[in-house]
């Protein structure tokens, strides 16, 4: 089976490894402060789902920060000046501000020669007009790639109601197509696990992204992480539902390659759980046997 790692794309595109640089944007989300509801999607930590990032520091300071955090990975033998970072904002709505501040705050990392992406996590309900244009401006000024996240999770709006996701699924349509007509990379959530949903729930959320037109330029695949604190550690405590294994864990994953088109990029297979706050799968936590499993059942393939 050939399946086209957002890891390979990238090293083809820039002839080197690009790191994430996991940076906070400031933003809230409106799915949390009442705009659009309260309380945010279920399984949403206190971070806003995502990696670490601190909003405290300028941007300037977090990409330092950041760049020094990822640099213990990366071979001493690679210049600072060969090193190539996609700017990532993943926690919360990256784009649920004012515009003129995210124009100068995303503008600030672009500028930078070592940045190639910028990377937007965000939800399809807050796209507005003055947004995708202030995107398309800096798309034009520094020529540097741009991709929106859109944190999909499921195509059942009876499983978004249950966690809370707060658009139906034709908003979603709607936003990714704007978003196409605009060029933008466009790059969609969806988790596995959910509560209420089975196999076939699941690999309809898959078969559905298939079947866009056109493709999405990327999807993430990823694991229900039960975290400590949030509304659906509540619900499972309060009602237990399934939790997959790892092998249903890996034979969706394996069956939704089949199903997705060789053209669209896999961004994850897996998530990324904090440790501490983990509840349920537990399995998950020991990501190096998760990885080696499912490498080996792509290959079986
Ligand atoms: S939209 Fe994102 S940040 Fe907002 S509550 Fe849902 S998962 Fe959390």
């Amino acid at each position: 089976m050939i399946i086209r790692t957002i890891s390979d794309e990238m090293k083809r595109k820039y002839g080197t490894k690009v790191y994430r640089l996991s940076l906070s944007s400031g933003c809230s989300c409106p799915n949390r402060d009442g705009k659009l509801g309260y309380g945010g999607c279920t399984f949403c930590s206190e971070g806003g789902s995502g990696d670490f990032a601190s909003p405290v520091l300028s941007i300037q300071e977090q990409l330092e920060y950041a760049k020094e955090k990822v640099g213990r990975k990366i071979s001493a033998g690679i210049p600072e000046s060969d090193r190539r970072y996609i700017a990532y904002f993943q926690s919360f709505t990256n784009t649920y501000g004012d515009p003129e501040r995210l124009e100068k705050l995303y503008a600030e990392t672009l500028e930078r020669p070592e940045i190639v992406a910028l990377s937007l996590g965000t939800r399809p309900d807050c796209l507005p007009d003055e947004i995708l244009d202030m995107l398309v401006r800096l798309r034009q000024k520094y020529d540097k790639e741009i991709w929106v996240e859109l944190g999909l999770q499921t195509m059942h709006d009876e499983t978004a109601k249950r966690i809370n996701r707060g658009y139906p699924l034709p908003v979603f349509e709607q936003s990714f197509h704007k978003l196409k007509e605009k060029d933008f990379s466009v790059i969609i959530h969806i988790i596995y696990g959910l509560p209420g949903e089975t196999r076939e729930d699941m690999l309809e959320t898959v078969t559905y992204l298939s079947r866009l037109r056109p493709y999405p330029d990327g999807v993430k695949l990823q694991l229900l992480h039960i975290l400590k604190g949030t509304k659906m550690a509540e619900d499972y405590r309060e009602k237990p539902f399934h939790i997959l294994s790892m092998e249903e864990y890996i034979d969706l994953i394996v069956t939704s390659l089949q199903i997705l088109p060789e053209d669209v990029v896999i961004h994850r297979m897996t998530g990324d759980g904090p440790k501490k706050l983990l509840i349920e799968p537990l399995w998950s936590a020991d990501k190096k046997r998760v990885l080696n499993a499912l490498n080996k059942a792509i290959k079986a393939v």
